[in-house]
C-alpha cells in the first residue's frame, strides 16, 4: 500500500447491506479495529443492528432512504447477495461500493455467471439457459439426464432447484418452479466440494485462506473443514480459478468460490459469492485475522493480513432448534461457539455455528 494514502481511519463509518449473521460478524469485525457500521435492510431488528452504531429499516428500493444512507457512510460493502444493483448504483453515485454492481449483477443470475466462468477460462458444468417451456426439449437433449434445473435468480441454500431424472420430468420440475427464467445443469458426478475465500484489496494485493471441504445436506451447507483433503493440483487448480475471477472483476473485498472435485478430478466452479462466506467461518479461530477482518480492511483499503492457518477446524452450522445444545457446546474444551443472537429458531435457520480446532495435522 502506497503509505502516502493511508485508506479510511479508524472512526470511519462503514456502511453495510443486509443485516443477517454475516454483517454481524463483518460490525463486529470492524468494531474491533474502530471502525463505525450502519446497517442497511429492510428486515425489523436484524442481527447485525445489534453491533453497529447506525442502521436503517427501508427498502432496498427506497431512493431516499438509500440516498441518506449513502451520505452518512465512507464506503460501502454488502452481506447479502440479493440486494438490488439498482441500489449499489445508487449508494456508488456517493460513496465507493466495494465490491461493486458488476460482481454482484453476475452471481445474482446463474446463467450470466457460468458464461462469464467459462469466458475467462474457468471450467463448469454444462449448462443451458431456459426462457420459456418451448426451450426445455432443446436443453434436455443437448444436457442430458440427470440434469438439475434451478431458477436463474434468487436461488440460494438449495432453494429453487429440482433434479431432472429424465426429459419427461423436466416440464413439471420448471413449472414447479416458477416457470421463470432457469438454468438446466448436468449432474455433477463429484467426489467433494470445497471452497476458496480470498481477499483482494484496493491496490490488487490478494490472501487466500486455505481450501476448505463442504458438505450440505439439503441444499444447506451443515459443515465446512480445513485443510480440504485435495491432491495439490485440485487445490492449485481452485486457487487459480478464484483469482482469475477476483481479477477478472477487478475485485475489492472478500469473494468465495464453490467448486466440485468432479469423481474424474475435474475442478467446476458452481458459484461465486461476493461476500464473506459460511465456508470460511473457521478463519475466526483459526486464522490471526478472520475473512471477516480481511473484508474491513479490503473495503477500507488498508493492506490485508496474513491468511496463514493456525490449526486445524470444522464448522459446523447450528440450525433451527440445535442451538438448544448451546450448553454443551459451550463446555467442549476445543470448541468455539457463535451465535447470532436470533429471536425465532425456526427449522432450518441458521442460528450459530460451532468450530472444533485441533493442532495442525493433528
Ligand atoms: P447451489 O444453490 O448452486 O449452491 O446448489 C446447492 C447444492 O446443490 C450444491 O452445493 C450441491 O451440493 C448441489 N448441486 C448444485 N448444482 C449441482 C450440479 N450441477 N451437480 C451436482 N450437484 C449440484
Amino acid at each position: 500500500m502506497d503509505a502516502a494514502r493511508p485508506g479510511l481511519a479508524p472512526g470511519s463509518t462503514i456502511g453495510i447491506l443486509g443485516g443477517g449473521q454475516l454483517g454481524r460478524m463483518i460490525a463486529l469485525a470492524a468494531a474491533g479495529l474502530g471502525y463505525r457500521c450502519h446497517v442497511y435492510c429492510p428486515e425489523r431488528d436484524p442481527p447485525a443492528a445489534e453491533i453497529a452504531a447506525r442502521a436503517t429499516c427501508a427498502g432496498y428500493d427506497d431512493a431516499h432512504a438509500l440516498d441518506a444512507f449513502a451520505a452518512s457512510v465512507d464506503v460501502a460493502t454488502l452481506e447479502f447477495e440479493s440486494v438490488p444493483a439498482a441500489a449499489v448504483e445508487r449508494i456508488a453515485r456517493t460513496a465507493p461500493v466495494r465490491p461493486g454492481a458488476r460482481a454482484l449483477e453476475l452471481a445474482q443470475d446463474r446463467v450470466r455467471e457460468k458464461t462469464f466462468l467459462n469466458a475467462i477460462g474457468v471450467a463448469t458444468t454444462r449448462f443451458a439457459a431456459i426462457d420459456a417451456a418451448g426451450d426445455l426439449d432443446r436443453a434436455m437433449a443437448e444436457i442430458g439426464a440427470p440434469a438439475i434445473l434451478k431458477t436463474a435468480r434468487l436461488g440460494y441454500d438449495g432453494k429453487g432447484q429440482r433434479t431432472v431424472g429424465a426429459a419427461s420430468q423436466a416440464e413439471a420440475a420448471w413449472r414447479a418452479l416458477g416457470g421463470g427464467p432457469a438454468i438446466l445443469e448436468a449432474q455433477v458426478d463429484f467426489e467433494r466440494e470445497i471452497s476458496v475465500v480470498l481477499a483482494r484489496g484496493l491496490d490488487g494485493a490478494t490472501a487466500l485462506f486455505d481450501t476448505v471441504e463442504n458438505r450440505h445436506e439439503n441444499g444447506i451447507l451443515r459443515t465446512a473443514r480445513v485443510p480440504a483433503p485435495v491432491p495439490g493440483e485440485v487445490d492449485a487448480a481452485a486457487r487459480d480459478a478464484a483469482l482469475g475471477i477476483a481479477r477478472a472483476l477487478d475485485y475489492v473485498g472478500v469473494l468465495a468460490v464453490e467448486f466440485f472435485v468432479a469423481r474424474d478430478g475435474a475442478v467446476l466452479a458452481n458459484e461465486f459469492a461476493p461476500r464473506v462466506h459460511n465456508s470460511g467461518h473457521w478463519t475466526l479461530d483459526a486464522c490471526a485475522a478472520s475473512q471477516f477482518e480481511q473484508a474491513v480492511r479490503a473495503v477500507c483499503g488498508l493492506p490485508l493480513a496474513d491468511p496463514a492457518r493456525h490449526l486445524d477446524a470444522e464448522t459446523t452450522n447450528l440450525l433451527g432448534a440445535e442451538i438448544e445444545d448451546w450448553p454443551r457446546l459451550l463446555a467442549e474444551p476445543d470448541a468455539r461457539l457463535h451465535l447470532y443472537g436470533k429471536g425465532e429458531a425456526r427449522a432450518g435457520r441458521k442460528m450459530g455455528h460451532v468450530t472444533r480446532l485441533s493442532p495442525r495435522g493433528g
